[in-house]
Order: structure tokens, then C-alpha cells, then sequence
């Protein structure tokens, strides 16, 4: 199981950055050591276990890039057409067949390997064929055009894909061109999920007249899904210290990650810290960043624990900058930074300085082709309809205290969060 020290989230500071909390997570978690090996057609999302390298180069033989016609680069004139005989034809596919001999031309195709002697292709667009069945070459093309030599794309024996690599589709393929059928990855990392709150119920259940169907539950589990993690379902827990803290505890004796989402402001109804110090320890974040409040970490019998906010809004920022990292180290693979993407803002805003925002914002394409960020008209941090009909964040760094109209700021697409 992921293992954690005690005072491993533990932390003095009144507010604490969002950066200083990831490099804080990144640093002090242990990922998980249990390995597995699966077929590559299922190891998109899994986290790679050791670096691979290359068994053979990419690609493995000379070929041609093109359909036409392979000849040897001395034979060709600096000046007007040449025609030359074709002696052969190789698909791809096919063995390369004898070798060209100065002076001839031979027919080829795509991804069909050069004959010995040949070192340059001309595309069939570019030739023509005369009544004697000779192709007529033009001048001026460069010895060695279209032509994809051995290990081009990769030298045999490179390291391709680092240990810690969340694999997506393209890093599949690689390990695919190389012939590899089977990955060694980190076994998923298990994470428990439980709704906190009296005012919750499942859908599916009776609502009474003053409560709500619970709706973070479902949105942790498919971003937890997203980042690869096999995820237990666990309910929604009563604001009742002794069966909350029960829960937990059992709980982390099966899981690497315990995630809950309510009871953690400092309300007296709100028992999951006090929870969590019964059975473990607990720190309380207070993080520099809106809409999210104190995020609680904790360790529960060496298992982490994180207790988000119970706003959805504030739940999900929270989760794209707190459980997100925590998850990827725990999860053994490499930290992917959030990357905004510059737009242009279509508001004005005033904020606080020394802390970082998340505005809820669509894009629209401006006159001049550049996109534009318009900001949802309502800021509530319970508003689920200002995360669905938005097409993500914009972020506004901790030195960051207005924004005007035309200004540049950082765009984070929901689907870079999880
Ligand atoms: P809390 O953090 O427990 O004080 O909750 C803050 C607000 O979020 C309250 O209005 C809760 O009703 C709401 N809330 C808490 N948990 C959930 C949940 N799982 N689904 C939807 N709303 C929730
Ligand atoms: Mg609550």
C-alpha cells in the first residue's frame, strides 16, 4: 500500500500557495510498489513502471516515403528530363528484389523497402512515362528525397518512454511499432470516496423536504476514473463524529487514498476533522486559492486522507489542484503541470492579491481569429449549471488584482484537469 509518515502533510503556514502545496504532496508521498504487467491495448491511462527503450530502430528497414519511382542519386543529371528503364516493382510488403544497377529506375511504393543502390525516389506525380514504357525524370530533386532511412524516428536502444509516464494513446503506439506486447505499470491506485452531510441523499432514494441528492460523489469518482484509479463507492457518511470516524478507519485499511468531500469548515456541524483525529492525524490547509476553503489532509493508519470542501464548485477546483497531484504521486507517475493557454479576457474583475482564482469562463472566437474568455454571469461556489455550461477556468495568479477587458490571462480546459 502507499505508505505515508505521519507528519507528512503536516504544515505551520497560515495560507498556504497552491504551488507550495503540490511540491509539498510531490515530495513526502511514497507511490505505490505493487507492479503489474497488462497487454499493451490496455495500458492507455496505466502508469509505466521502468523506462522502455527500443528493441529495434524505428522504422526497422529503409523505405520509401512515397509511391514512384527508386533511383540512385549519381545517375541523375543537373539539367533537363532523363529517361530511365524500370526494372522493378516492390510494394510494401515485399521483399526489395535485386539491386538497381546505374542507369535504371525501379517502380516502388509506400512503406516498400529500397532495393540495394537506390538512395532517392521520385513521386509518380512529379514523372512521366514515355511510349517505350521509360520514366522520365525532371531535374532537381535531392539525393536521398523521400526516402525514410533506418532509425530515423528512433535509434535502437533509446530510452522512448520514462518510468512515471501516465501512457496516452500515442505512447501505446510506440511501444506497439516496437513490437512489445506486454507493459509493466503500477497497479492502480485504490481510492475510497464517501459524501459527508445529513442533508444528503443517493439518488434512486427518497428525498426528503429539506435535502439534496448528493452530486459530488459522482463527479470525484469519474475524475478519479479519468486518472486511472479503481474506485470504491462508499456512501455518504452522517455529521456524526463516532460513525464517520468508524468508516475511515475501516476504510483505509483497503485503500491507498480516502477522499471526502463536506464537513471540513469549521462549522459545528462539520465532525470529519475531528473524525479523522480520532483515528489519525489531521492538518488543515488553508489554501490561497478561491473558490475552495481549508482542504484537511490527513494520514489514517499510514493510509492519506483529503477532505475537500462540500460546494461542488470549490470540491472540484479543489480537486484539480490538491487531489490531482496527490493522486499522480501516489499513483507512482511524474507530476503533468497545468499548462493556461493564453486568451484574452472579455471582462473586467477585481480580486484579491496572494491568491490564486478560478473564474468559470466560455471561449469565443474574436474578429481577428484569437479566442476570448466571457465569464459565467454568477460566481456561487454551489452553482453545478456554472461548471457544465462552461468550457473551463481561467486562472488569475496570486499577483494578479484586476483584470480589464483585452488583457491576456490563462485558459485551463476542464479536460487538462483530470
Ligand atoms: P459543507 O462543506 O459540508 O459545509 O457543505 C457546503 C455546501 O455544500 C452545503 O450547502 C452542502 O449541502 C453542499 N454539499 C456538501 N456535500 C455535497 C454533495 N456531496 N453533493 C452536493 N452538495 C453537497
Ligand atoms: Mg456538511
Amino acid at each position: 500500500m502507499a505508505q505515508l509518515s505521519d507528519d507528512c502533510f503536516a504544515f505551520g503556514g497560515p495560507l498556504m500557495s497552491i504551488d507550495e502545496a503540490v511540491g509539498i504532496i510531490a515530495s513526502r508521498v511514497t507511490p505505490v510498489a505493487d507492479l503489474e504487467t497488462v497487454p499493451v491495448v490496455q495500458a492507455d491511462g496505466r502508469v509505466l513502471a521502468a523506462d522502455i527503450r527500443a528493441p529495434l530502430p524505428l522504422p526497422p528497414f529503409t523505405n520509401s516515403a512515397v509511391d514512384g519511382y527508386a533511383v540512385r542519386s549519381a545517375d541523375l543529371a543537373l539539367a533537363g528530363q532523363q529517361p530511365f528503364p524500370v526494372m522493378g516493382r516492390i510494394q510494401a510488403g515485399a521483399a526489395p528484389g535485386a539491386p538497381v544497377l546505374p542507369g535504371q529506375a525501379v517502380r516502388i511504393f509506400t512503406g516498400a523497402p529500397m532495393p540495394e543502390g537506390a538512395d532517392t525516389v521520385f513521386m509518380q506525380e512529379d514523372v512521366q512515362v514515355d511510349d517505350a514504357g521509360n520514366v522520365v525524370l525532371p531535374a532537381g530533386l535531392k539525393p536521398g528525397a523521400n526516402v525514410r532511412p533506418a532509425g530515423e524516428d528512433i535509434r535502437r536502444d533509446a530510452t522512448v518512454l520514462p518510468s512515471g509516464r501516465r501512457l496516452r494513446p500515442q505512447d501505446v503506439a510506440l511501444t506497439a511499432a516496437l513490437g512489445l506486447t506486454q507493459l509493466e505499470v503500477r497497479r492502480r491506485l485504490r481510492v475510497a470516496v464517501f459524501s459527508t452531510g445529513n442533508e444528503l441523499v443517493s439518488p434512486g432514494e427518497v428525498r426528503g423536504p429539506a435535502q439534496l441528492f448528493d452530486s459530488n460523489r459522482v463527479m470525484l469518482i469519474a475524475m478519479l476514473a479519468r486518472l486511472g484509479c479503481a474506485v470504491s463507492d462508499l456512501g455518504i457518511l452522517r455529521d456524526e463524529r463516532g460513525s464517520l470516524a468508524a468508516a475511515l478507519k475501516q476504510a483505509a485499511s483497503s485503500h491507498d487514498l480516502i477522499l471526502t468531500s463536506g464537513g471540513v469548515s469549521t462549522g459545528e456541524e462539520d465532525h470529519v476533522k475531528a473524525s479523522v483525529e480520532s483515528v489519525g492525524t489531521l492538518v488543515l490547509w488553508r489554501m490561497a486559492i478561491k473558490p475552495g476553503r481549508p482542504v484537511a489532509m490527513g494520514i489514517i493508519g499510514g493510509t492519506p486522507f483529503i477532505g475537500l470542501p462540500g460546494n461542488p464548485v470549490a470540491s472540484f477546483v479543489t480537486f484539480a489542484h490538491v487531489v490531482r497531484p496527490a493522486v499522480l504521486a501516489l499513483a507512482g507517475a511524474a507530476q503533468e503541470q497545468l499548462v493556461p493557454t493564453p486568451v484574452r479576457a472579455a471582462f473586467s474583475y477585481k480580486k484579491k492579491i496572494a491568491r490564486r482564482e478560478y473564474v468559470r469562463v466560455n471561449l469565443r472566437k474574436d474578429s481577428d481569429g484569437l479566442y476570448e474568455a466571457v465569464k459565467f454571469p454568477r460566481e456561487g461556489a454551489g452553482l453545478l449549471s456554472s461548471l457544465v455550461d462552461t468550457d473551463g477556468l481561467a486562472e488569475l495568479g496570486e499577483n494578479v488584482t484586476a483584470v480589464e477587458p483585452g488583457q491576456t490571462i490563462g485558459f485551463l480546459a476542464y479536460s487538462s484537469l483530470m
